[in-house]
C-alpha cells in the first residue's frame, strides 16, 4: 500500500478490546441509522494479531484465567450473549485450554466439571482467551457484514505508530517503518502504560545464573515459559529460587502459571514474592466477619451536604484500617466499602470529583485487591511445602555476589533500610504493573503526543485529560485505560482496565464519532 496517498476517515491506534468494542458500537449505529458516506477505517496494531490486545489474545494464551468471576467481568447484555456463544463453542475451547495448560489447569477442569457440563459459567474464573476468541469472531463478522453492505471499508496495518502531527485539521501518523498515513479522526487505544523495566533495558535478560523477565507477555507468555524451561534444563543440577516482584494480578498469575507446568515447578526450590505491603490479594470471604463489619467512618459522612475528595478518601482509609484490625480481608469488605464511598461521590463538586478520580480511586483500589481461590490455593500449597515467602519491601537491585550467584537488594518496608536477601535468586519476574507519565521510558508515541501538546496528562499521571467526546484535541480521541482521571456523564473514572467500563465508554465514543459524521452530512 502506498501510505503517501493513503487517507482514512478514522484510524484506531491499537487493536485490543477498547478499539474492538468501539468499532462494534460504531458499526451498529451505522447499520441502524445509515449515513450516505462510506466511512473508511484503518486499524493499526504493532503486534500481528487484531481485536484481542494483550490479555485476551496469543500473548496471554489459552491457560490463564480472568482475575474475577465471569459475572463480575462482563456486564449485561454482553454477558448473556457471550455465555450463549460459550455454550456452542466450549468443546473446542476447553480442549485448547487442556492442551496448553498443566496440572493446575487439569485440576480446574476436574473441579468445575459439573458446572462446565451444565453451562453454569457465571461464577467461574474462565480462561481469558475464551473471551478473546469471542470478541475476535464478533468484530470480524460485523466488519465483514458492514463492508459487504457498503457502509465501511476497513484496512489493517501491522506496525507501530511512533508519532502523530496535526496539519490543517488532518492527522499524519508516522509508523516505525518510515511509512505514514493521514486520517481525519484518530483514536488512541493503546492500553495501559507499559510496565516499567525494573532492571536493565531488555524485555528478557539472561546471565549465567540468572534469567530476569521484565515483560512476561512479550513476545508471548508461552514463548517466555519455553525459554524458561530451556534455562531450567541447563541448570538442572542447581537449586533454583524464583522471585516475583509485585503481588497484584499479574504477579499471582505468574506464580500460578509457574506452578501449572510440572517441567517448571518441579525445578524451582523456592518462590518469593516481593511487594510493599507484603500481602497477597484476598480470596476468601469471611461471612461472619462481614456481618459484623460497618464502614463507620464513611457512614458518618452520609448527612453532610458537601464533601471534599480528601474527606471521603480519609474516611475510606480509616475503614480499611478498621477491617485490618478485625483481620477482615478485601474479599469480605470490597463491596461494602466501595458502595459506601461510591454513594458519597455525588456530594463532590466537579473539581473535587476529578480530584477523587485522579488521586484517590486507584490508591483505594490498591488496598482492595481480590483474587480467585485457585491463586491463593497455590500460595497455601507452597507454604505447606515450605517453598513460599512474601517479603514486604521495594525492589532496589539485583546484585552479583559470591560464586556467580545473584541476590535481591530491597528496601525493607518496616525498617526502611536496604536489605540483601539471604537466598540467591535465579529467576526474576517483573510484575509491578503499569508505569506512569513521570517515568523516563514511556512509549515513543505517548512521549511525542505530550511533547507536541496534543495530549496533556492529568494529575493521575496515568491518564490524559479529555472532553466529553473523549477528545484530547479536536478529532483526537482517547479510548481505554488512558482515560483514567476524567469525568463522563457525571461519573468519575479511574480504573478503565475494567471491561464493563470499557464497554460503557466505547458506547459514548461510538455515539460521538457517529454524530460527527452525521453532522458533516447534514451540513453539506
Ligand atoms: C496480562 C493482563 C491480564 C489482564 N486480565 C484482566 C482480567 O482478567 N480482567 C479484567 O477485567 N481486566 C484484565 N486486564 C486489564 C486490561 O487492560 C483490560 O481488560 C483491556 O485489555 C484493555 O484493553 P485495551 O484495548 O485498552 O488495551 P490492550 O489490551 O493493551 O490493547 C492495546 C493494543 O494496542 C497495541 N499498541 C500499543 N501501542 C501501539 C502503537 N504505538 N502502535 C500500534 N499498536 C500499539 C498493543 O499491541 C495492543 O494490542 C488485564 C491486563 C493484562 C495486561
Amino acid at each position: 500500500m502506498d501510505f503517501k496517498i493513503n487517507h482514512t476517515d478514522i484510524t484506531f491506534i491499537g487493536s485490543g478490546i477498547s478499539s474492538s468494542f468501539s468499532i462494534l458500537n460504531f458499526l451498529d449505529l451505522l447499520e441502524k441509522k445509515p449515513i450516505k458516506k462510506k466511512i473508511s477505517l484503518t486499524i493499526i496494531d504493532k503486534y500481528p494479531e487484531f481485536y484481542t490486545g494483550i490479555p485476551y489474545g496469543i500473548r496471554s494464551g489459552y491457560s490463564v484465567l480472568l482475575i474475577t468471576s465471569l459475572k463480575n467481568f462482563l456486564p449485561e447484555p454482553e454477558l448473556s450473549k457471550f455465555i450463549k456463544w460459550l455454550n456452542s463453542n466450549k468443546e473446542q475451547l476447553l480442549e485448547e485450554f487442556r492442551k496448553e495448560g498443566g496440572q493446575l489447569s487439569s485440576e480446574w477442569l476436574a473441579t468445575h466439571k459439573d458446572r462446565l457440563k451444565n453451562n453454569e459459567w457465571d461464577d467461574l474464573f474462565i480462561p481469558r482467551r475464551f473471551f478473546g476468541c469471542y470478541i475476535e469472531e464478533k468484530v470480524k463478522s460485523t466488519i465483514e457484514k458492514s463492508e459487504k453492505e457498503n457502509r465501511v471499508s476497513v484496512n489493517f496495518i501491522n506496525s507501530e505508530v511512533i508519532d502523530l502531527e496535526q496539519n490543517d485539521g488532518i492527522y499524519k501518523l508516522s509508523l516505525c517503518d518510515d511509512k505514514f498515513l493521514t486520517s481525519e479522526k484518530v483514536i488512541v487505544s493503546v492500553g495501559s502504560l507499559p510496565t516499567f523495566k525494573l532492571w536493565e533495558d531488555e524485555d528478557l535478560i539472561e546471565k549465567d545464573n540468572l534469567m530476569f523477565i521484565n515483560n512476561p507477555y512479550k513476545p508471548s507468555l508461552k514463548k517466555v515459559l519455553k525459554d524458561l524451561e530451556i534455562f531450567l534444563e541447563q541448570k538442572k543440577d542447581h537449586t533454583i529460587n524464583a522471585l516475583i516482584v509485585g503481588a497484584n494480578a499479574s504477579g499471582l498469575e505468574m506464580l500460578y502459571k509457574l506452578n501449572d507446568l510440572d517441567a517448571i515447578s518441579s525445578k524451582i526450590n523456592k518462590f518469593t514474592m516481593l511487594s510493599t505491603q507484603g500481602l497477597s490479594p484476598d480470596s476468601i470471604i469471611d461471612e461472619e466477619g462481614k456481618k459484623k463489619y460497618q464502614p463507620k467512618n464513611l457512614l458518618a459522612l452520609a448527612e453532610a451536604d458537601h464533601l471534599t475528595a480528601k474527606q471521603i478518601a480519609d474516611a475510606t482509609y480509616k475503614d480499611l484500617d478498621l477491617a485490618d484490625e478485625m483481620k477482615l480481608g478485601a474479599a469480605s469488605t470490597v463491596d461494602i466499602i466501595s458502595k459506601a464511598f461510591g454513594s458519597l461521590l455525588k456530594k463532590l463538586d466537579q473539581k473535587e470529583l476529578k480530584e477523587f478520580a485522579c488521586l484517590y480511586g486507584n490508591d483505594i483500589g490498591r488496598r482492595q485487591r481480590c483474587a480467585g481461590y485457585h491463586y491463593s490455593k497455590t500460595i497455601e500449597s507452597l507454604k505447606e511445602e515450605n517453598r513460599f515467602e512474601h517479603i514486604a519491601g521495594r525492589f532496589v537491585d539485583i546484585n552479583l555476589g559470591a560464586n556467580d550467584e545473584y541476590f535481591l537488594k530491597y528496601l525493607d518496608t518496616k525498617s526502611k533500610e536496604n536489605v540483601i536477601s539471604e537466598d540467591s535468586v535465579h529467576l526474576v519476574f517483573n510484575c509491578i504493573g503499569s508505569t506512569n507519565f513521570k517515568a523516563t521510558d514511556i512509549p515513543k508515541l505517548l512521549t511525542n503526543l505530550i511533547e507536541k501538546n496534543l495530549c496533556v496528562p492529568n494529575v493521575s499521571n496515568i491518564g490524559f485529560d479529555v472532553n466529553e467526546s473523549l477528545e484530547a484535541k479536536n478529532n483526537l480521541h482517547i479510548m481505554g485505560p488512558l482515560l483514567a482521571g476524567n469525568i463522563f456523564e457525571g461519573n468519575a473514572v479511574w480504573h478503565v482496565e475494567h471491561c464493563g467500563r470499557i464497554i460503557w465508554l466505547s458506547n459514548v465514543l461510538a455515539s460521538k464519532v457517529y454524530e460527527y459524521f452525521k453532522l458533516l452530512e447534514t451540513e453539506k
